[in-house]
Formats: structure tokens, sequence, C-alpha cells
């Protein structure tokens, strides 16, 4: 997830939307002590930090973030209207891994997050899982069919992650219950089968072309008929 710090509402709406678009999910803060809370509270993967925040400047809580130990590494991008050398120089300075004059592009600070990501969080970036007309984002947790969001409870999600993970596989329902409730967990089989059929439904139910194939007496692939 990644949290917008910007105190602008109309300019943390764009960024919202455009990054939402590029499969992030996203949460905003309008003033640098919400922002705090919620990078205690809910500890996103990134943050958008304005500089010029209400309460708490962007600069001053790049300065905390980096003494908290469980807060040394999330990437961060500073956003500013100031773009003066030293102002770009005191962001780097302060921890921030990149920084950001406006008025910037959407486009832009997308892919600078992506790179950010990449070499701070490589496990983070490039998992995304794509099957047919299917995509699962498992940084953002997001799932797309035919270009439309779905949306999936927790169990559904990694039902379908696990199957994208092996598609054409026939895993039996102990297996799913071991990669989407974990194992050593009793759960009747018959509950896999209450999740699935909500699987199917949310990926379009008999309006689309199905792509989960149940094989009788054992379990469920990912197939293309
Ligand atoms: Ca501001």
């Amino acid at each position: 997830m990644v949290l917008i710090a910007e105190d602008e509402p109309g300019q943390a709406e764009v960024l919202k939307y455009n990054l939402e678009s590029s499969g992030f999910g996203v949460r905003t803060s309008p003033n640098g002590a919400d922002t705090l809370q919620q990078i205690e509270e809910d500890r996103p993967d990134f943050l958008v930090l304005d500089w010029m925040l209400p309460e708490i400047s962007g600069i001053e809580i790049c300065r905390r973030l980096r003494k908290i130990e469980q807060n040394k590494d999330l990437p961060i991008i500073m956003v500013t209207a100031r773009g003066e050398e030293e102002d770009r120089i005191r962001a780097l300075e302060v921890g921030a891994d990149d920084y950001m004059v406006k008025p910037y592009s959407s486009g832009e600070l997308v892919a600078r997050i992506n790179a950010v990501l990449r070499r701070t969080s490589p496990a983070l970036i490039g998992e995304k899982l794509e099957f047919a007309d299917l995509v699962l984002d498992l940084v953002s947790r997001k799932v797309k069919r035919d270009g439309d969001f779905i949306h999936l409870g927790p169990k559904e999600f990694k039902i379908l992650q696990a199957l994208m993970q092996r598609p054409g596989r026939v895993l039996s329902r102990r297996q799913i219950i071991d990669l989407a409730w974990g194992q050593n967990i009793y759960i009747e089989d018959r509950t896999v089968d209450v999740h699935i059929r909500r699987l199917r439904s949310a990926l379009g139910g008999d309006d689309k072309p199905n792509l989960i194939r149940t094989v009788r007496g054992f379990g469920y692939s990912l197939d293309q008929e």
C-alpha cells in the first residue's frame, strides 16, 4: 500500500487515481501527525511525502522515520514545489530515496516509485501473475480481469494466487487449504468449494469464460477451456 501525505485534496486525489490505475493500493493523509499515525498503524510499503505539510513538515517526518528502526527502510519520495538544488540535497540528506518537484507528471512519479521499489524492495516488485485476461498484483493485492478491477475477499485472493502460481496444474482441496489458510489448519474440504464458487462468481460468473476447472473428486486447476 502506498501512503500519500499531501494536504491539497485535489492533488492527493489525482495522485491516488493514477497510482490506483497503476495497480497500487493507496491511502491518503492530509497532515503530518496523521501521516505518522498511519505509518505506525498500517505499515505502508511506500510513502509519497509532501514537503510542506501542516503540523509536521515532510522533512521532519522523514528525519523522524529514519531514526526508528522499523521505518529505516520505508521507501520515501519527497514531493515539493521547492526545486532549488540545496532543497533537493536536503531532502536526500534526511533520508528520502528520491525527490520530485511540482508540478510533476503522475506517470513519472509512478515510474520513480517503481524504480525505488526495485532498488529497495525487490521482493515487492515484479510480482505480477498473469493468466489469460487475469492479472494478479501481489504488491497492491489487486486483481484485474480484462482490465477491470475485481474485488476479492482475502481467501479468494489467496486461492487465486495459489492457482495462478501453478497454471494448468491440478491442486487438491487439501493443497489449496495449505496454501490459502496455512498448513495444519483444519478446514473442511467443502469450505474450499464455497470459496471457489465465490471466486468464480467474482471473476464474472457465467458472463465470462470460466478459468477454474473442477476436477471431480480431487480439486481444481486454472485452465482455459
Ligand atoms: Ca503542501
